[in-house]
């Protein structure tokens, strides 16, 4: 195929009131959330879709002004002009041309993971297939998807436990908070939540901020520690309890603990990942949006398989169009047991709502009793409300602050 436009929107959904959420040691302010938006049309009129997975610590890193209009700018002229008008036969060829631009690995990985879910939208469309088929290559029944909750952020113990019992009695069975400290508030959290779920709810703990604490960052024996206690309480997994990157200190955490370990998410690209995955972690956190698209992520799916000692989850925390391009991944690989469901809104206490999220597909999704199951039409087989594109103009500046006192 021959793409013949790129036009990139990145799009943003004002928190108002702006939400202030104290953590251990400081704070973080929550102005909006950003979404990038893709749309990729072929010279014989087809128009394919993406979800651009900017991470905001990205932006920060690459971007004098940390925007994500700056983001979506790049891939609308360098990007786009490297693979505009080029005949385009398979991933790879989308993926050469951008290497060939010596971006930053993390700007490279994201980069190819926008054209990547694009190419498959595409080419699905093009072949009558959904996605999940193109990457199983055979066909397949999609069966309701597994999704745990994922939700709390910076709140006080008692906070965590309401806001469980309310995602219980929506019907999900997971349950994934992100703790604020100290330490032994983060203790009382998981037993208050335990206590109110009882044993039928899986918990995940998303523990990135024990790194992010500033000059409180909990130092290895403190998380080691931490770990020792918390297992009591039965978790599923602890997600990125230290530095991503530091896989040193993975493999002492992996070796020193029996509680499941995860990770990924931060990662600078799929070989990042394939890193990870050897220090003993025992779920791998990859996302279509960040990690080089369904290709870069069906190879650690595969890797995963094969290994046997690791499970690919893939990580989501954004719009439902990243959640059904993830769920895709999910579909195509019967080892892949579990689909990451952010909760927004404000009728779920202490989350922000994020309306834009599900407003960006017209297609109502099919989700029920914390399950999700894919439309079975081709590409990525939803349909994407261009409308948002007017409704949620950008507003300049980064969507989240930390601020250490
Ligand atoms: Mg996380």
């Amino acid at each position: 195929m021959r793409i013949s436009e790129v036009s990139v929107y990145s799009l943003s959904c004002p928190i108002e009131p702006k939400q202030v959420r104290p953590f251990y040691g400081g704070f973080r302010r929550l102005h909006k959330r950003d979404f990038v938006l893709a749309v990729v049309e072929t010279a014989d009129g087809a128009v394919g879709y993406a979800p651009a997975g900017a991470s905001s610590s990205a932006m920060r890193e690459y971007f004098e002004d940390a925007s994500h209009d700056s983001f979506a700018d790049l891939l609308e002229t360098r990007i786009a002009d490297a693979i505009i008008g080029e005949e385009i036969d398979a991933p790879g060829d989308i993926s050469a041309a951008i290497r060939n631009l010596d971006l930053p690995t993390k700007l490279e990985s994201e980069a190819i993971s926008v054209f990547d879910v694009a190419y498959h939208d595409l080419w699905g469309k093009r072949v009558g297939e959904p996605v999940y088929e193109l990457l199983a290559d055979r066909d397949v029944q999609p069966e309701p998807l597994d999704m745990y909750a994922s939700a709390g952020m910076y709140m006080d113990p008692e906070g965590y436990a309401e806001q469980a019992s309310v995602i219980a009695v929506r019907g999900f069975d997971a349950y994934k908070y992100r703790p604020a400290g100290p330490p032994e508030e983060d203790i009382e959290t998981v037993r208050r939540i335990r206590e109110r779920v009882g044993d039928e709810m899986e918990i995940m703990i998303d523990a990135h901020t024990w790194w992010k604490l500033g000059e409180r960052s909990y130092d290895f024996q403190q998380v080691e520690q931490l770990l020792n206690e918390i297992e009591a309480y039965d978790p599923y997994w602890i997600e990125e309890p230290v530095q991503p990157a530091d896989y040193d200190a993975y493999e002492r955490l992996a070796a020193a603990t029996d509680v499941p370990l995860a990770g990924g998410e931060s990662e600078d690209s799929p070989a990042g990942l394939k890193r990870l995955s050897e220090t003993g972690v025992d779920y791998l956190q990859g996302d279509v949006r960040h990690h080089c698209g369904f290709t870069g992520c069906w190879e650690l799916i595969e890797a995963c398989a094969d290994d046997g000692s690791i499970t690919f989850v893939p990580h989501n925390f954004g719009t439902h169009l990243g959640l059904v391009a993830n769920a895709h991944l999910i579909t195509a690989s019967p080892e892949s047991p579990l689909l990451e469901y952010p909760v927004f809104g404000s009728d779920v206490a202490g989350m922000y709502p994020f309306p834009l999220a599900e407003d960006v597909l017209s297609t109502d999704l099919d989700i029920a009793d914390g399950q999700l199951r894919l439309p079975d039409r081709p590409g990525l087989g939803v349909e994407v409300n261009e409308s948002v594109i007017e409704n949620y103009p950008h507003v300049d500046g980064p969507w989240t602050e930390f601020v250490y006192e």
